[in-house]
């Protein structure tokens, strides 16, 4: 008597790899739970408890600020507390933002 054929094992759940995906991870500040947000994001709002995480900025990476004084935009790299502008030579700070929230309008 033939041995029956096994049936095809059920394909596993498709998932995105670590590598080369379009979302990342971060663990919520208010729960601690893991969060899932698409790569680009600057701040991923808690499924479990609303509370808005702010996404740290990837390394090798640079922002944007206008500078203080003549409002020339300025580039400079992620994690720099300060940068000189190049035009009028004003020190304008970038350190971390603290905890209080701004609203972007426009
Ligand atoms: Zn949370
Ligand atoms: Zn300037």
């Amino acid at each position: 008597m033939p041995v029956p054929l096994a049936p095809y094992p059920t394909p596993p759940v498709p998932f995105t790899p670590p590598n080369g995906t379009t979302q990342s991870q971060l663990v919520c500040s208010g729960c601690r739970n893991l969060l899932l947000y698409p790569v680009g994001a600057t701040s991923v709002c808690c499924a479990v408890c609303s509370v808005v995480t702010n996404v740290p900025p990837p390394a090798n990476q640079v922002a944007h600020v206008n500078c203080g004084n003549c409002r020339m935009l300025l580039m400079y790299q992620y994690g720099a507390r300060s940068v000189k502008c190049a035009v009028c030579n004003f020190v304008t700070s970038v350190g971390a933002s603290p905890s209080s929230e701004q609203k972007l309008s426009g």
